[in-house]
């Protein structure tokens, strides 16, 4: 009890760190984002509906059950669905950061893009920390088919970007998902300041290499 008590108290401290981290570095604005870690019991701290990232109290955080019951804190974020879709298909993730950061959302209301990779593999890290990033149709707020979307999405793929909305990123630890979703963030923005011009993305052969030294995914 007191070794969970202690590791609740490390990740509710953790999860307002990264979240102050995300706003101050303008990953996130308003109240927007969220973020969850799954403890060693099954149960769940997850950030609370309209706060901001950039200002969380690590004793006011929502602590959902197993089956995102709301059992103590305040209440959470009404994205709560998206971290369970995610847990629900990962069984080795253990945090999930979503964000409505800004190049990515770009990123995910572009035309003519391969929804079954949005971005192009630029560099290696990318390839390592996302992989291949699938896009998931737009739904309404509050519409139970982007759970189902996501749901479906994220059997195969850690990282989804939901179109005209932005990523959602599961990882094995806090610190891992993060990485990854500040790495989609970095990569949208390198795609939107290389628009029209000629590139070289790595190739199949070097992004076949690098799967293999994944640094994220089960
Ligand atoms: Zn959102």
């Amino acid at each position: 009890m007191t070794a969970l008590l202690s590791e609740a108290t490390r990740v509710r401290d953790l999860i307002a760190e990264v979240g102050r981290s995300l706003f101050d570095r303008g990953y996130t604005h308003g109240s927007t984002g969220n973020i969850s870690v799954r403890l060693s019991d099954g149960t769940m701290l997850m950030t609370p509906t309209n706060a901001s990232l950039g200002a969380l109290e690590p004793e006011r955080l929502s602590h959902l059950d197993h089956l995102c019951n709301h059992i103590a804190g305040d209440k959470p974020t009404k994205e709560a669905f998206l971290h369970t879709c995610m847990y629900c298909q990962r069984s080795n993730a253990q945090a999930v950061v979503h964000l409505h950061s800004t190049y990515s959302v770009a990123a995910s209301i572009r035309a003519d893009v391969d929804t079954s990779n949005v971005l192009p593999p630029l560099t290696a890290y990318y390839v390592m920390r996302v992989g291949r990033l699938p896009l998931v149709p737009y739904f309404a707020p509050g519409d139970r088919q982007l759970a189902l979307a996501v749901e479906a999405a994220a059997r195969d793929h850690h990282a989804v970007l939901m179109a005209n909305h932005g990523p959602v990123v599961a990882g094995h630890t806090l610190r891992e998902a993060q990485y990854a979703i500040e790495e989609l963030e970095e990569t949208a923005k390198l795609v939107l300041l290389l628009d029209g011009k000629s590139i070289k993305a790595l190739t199949e052969e070097q992004v076949s290499a690098l799967a293999r030294r994944l640094l994220i995914g089960d």
